[in-house]
């Protein structure tokens, strides 16, 4: 509240001591994550004269850290319709975007095992809704087909899963860089290692970024930081409504290509994929993870991933592990994004993706464009709204973990 007084105050002015006057662009955005990459390249897309700021790397946040897989299989409306833009985009963004590097997406198919009844019966809703939405491919399947699309896995104690052929797998830091490059072959600015400290005020309305580089005037400002945007969200007086909660995952050598989709269990939350390259990450939503963003990692998490995987894929014996990181979730009260124009005028949010994110990079990113253009968005995302919190109007996600 303080730095927004003080910089209400005046025109903006360059802090940098580089003795000229306030650097300009149409639109800054802070965070380099998927959201905030995809937003810059469709806003250069569209003309606009883009600056995003980066506090560390592209990637660097929840982005680089996921377990990138993709899927068409949600359960809102909202998100299915979402997903299939996405799924749709995946297939040639690396042509689209002429990039030189592979994005690695890899269709290997995605399965939600389900233990228990009530399980099977929430994953057979979400496939006949996604159905009714025009998604193909999306199947319920018996432990026996189950067999046939996974065939090293266990199937002892499943009673049926939720399947897309079509799912898979992206690279998440060249999907990253893909987008940055190609904005920035558009005309916008990246700044790397360039944290953004505070928003420039003028009128009433958020005009430009304040950075440890200097003083960025803007028409408005897109808020892309993940988890961070809680502090982005205070200097504003905003209440953004995001707890972080740290999450694990492993990455095992590299070993010879068997059929194995993404695997993701309902009774524990583990998943586990083999990535194009051979080597299989493994993943574990613990309920007791601390909630904040540090990115150190733990022992416990290596037992109890390498337990849980192990029993449902006994093959996986003996294969060493490489490496294990960390990453934050940005998780909201309904595990439901923020999307769109805040109280402050010329302030927009693009955050709270829980832990399923990464994927609507393409989607939200075109989205977000066409709000700060003023324009009808193409798909309604109205109840991403950040008012729905004050308002009570929740709704739920039931495919996330
Ligand atoms: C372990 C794990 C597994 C996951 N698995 C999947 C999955 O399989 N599929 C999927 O779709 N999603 C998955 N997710 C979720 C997904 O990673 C996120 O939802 C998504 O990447 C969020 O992207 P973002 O651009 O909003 O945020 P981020 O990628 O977190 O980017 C925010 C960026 O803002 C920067 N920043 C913060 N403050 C400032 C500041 N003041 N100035 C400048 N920069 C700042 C940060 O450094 C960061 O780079 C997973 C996440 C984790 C942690």
């Amino acid at each position: 509240m303080e730095r927004r007084e003080m910089k209400a105050q005046g025109a903006p002015q360059c802090c940098c001591g580089c003795g000229g006057g306030v650097h300009k662009c149409d639109v800054a955005i802070i965070g380099g994550g998927v959201h905030g990459c995809s937003t810059a390249y469709h806003l250069a897309k569209k003309g606009y004269k883009v600056a995003l700021f980066e506090r560390d790397y592209i990637s660097s946040g929840g982005s680089g850290r996921s377990a990138a897989g993709i899927r068409h299989q949600f359960g809102t409306e909202v998100n299915i319709r979402l997903a299939q833009y996405n799924m749709q985009v995946f297939k040639t963004l690396e042509k689209d975007l002429n990039y030189p590097v592979s994005l690695e997406y890899d269709p290997a198919g995605y399965l939600w095992i389900a233990y228990s009844e009530s399980q099977l019966a929430q994953l057979e809703k979400n496939v006949a809704f996604q159905n009714e939405l025009g998604t193909t491919g999306s199947k319920v399947l018996t432990p026996a087909q189950i067999k046939e699309v996974a065939p090293h896995l266990n199937v002892e104690g499943m009673l049926g899963a939720s399947w897309n052929q079509e799912d898979g797998h992206i690279n998440p830091h060249t999907l990253c860089f893909a987008y940055a490059d190609s904005a920035k072959a558009l005309g916008a600015e990246i700044h790397k290692h360039t944290p953004v400290t505070g928003i420039l005020m003028k009128g009433g309305r958020a005009a430009g970024v304040h950075t440890t580089k200097g003083d960025w005037e803007a028409d408005s400002v897109v808020c892309c930081a993940g988890p961070w945007s809680v502090e982005v969200g205070k200097w504003l007086g905003l209440d953004v409504p995001i707890t972080p909660e740290r999450h694990q995952i492993l990455i095992t050598e590299a070993v010879e290509r068997m059929k194995h989709p993404m695997t993701l269990c309902l009774d524990d939350g583990s998943y586990w994929k083999q990535c194009p390259n051979g080597t299989f990450m493994l993943g574990w939503g613990n309920p007791e993870e601390k909630k904040d963003t540090e990115y150190t990692s733990s022992w416990d998490f290596l037992d109890e991933v390498t337990t849980r995987v192990l029993a449902k894929m006994p093959v996986l014996g003996g294969i060493r592990l490489v490496r294990q990181w960390t990453g934050p979730y940005d998780n909201t009260p309904d595990f439901q994004a923020i999307v769109g124009a805040t109280p402050v005028p010329g302030f927009f949010l693009n955050c709270g993706w829980s832990g399923h994110g990464l994927q609507f990079g393409p989607s939200v990113g075109r989205i977000l464009s066409e709000l700060v253009a003023g324009e009808k968005p193409y798909i309604d995302v109205s109840m991403f709204r950040y008012s729905r919190f004050e308002e009570g109007d929740l709704f739920f996600e039931t495919a996330c973990i």
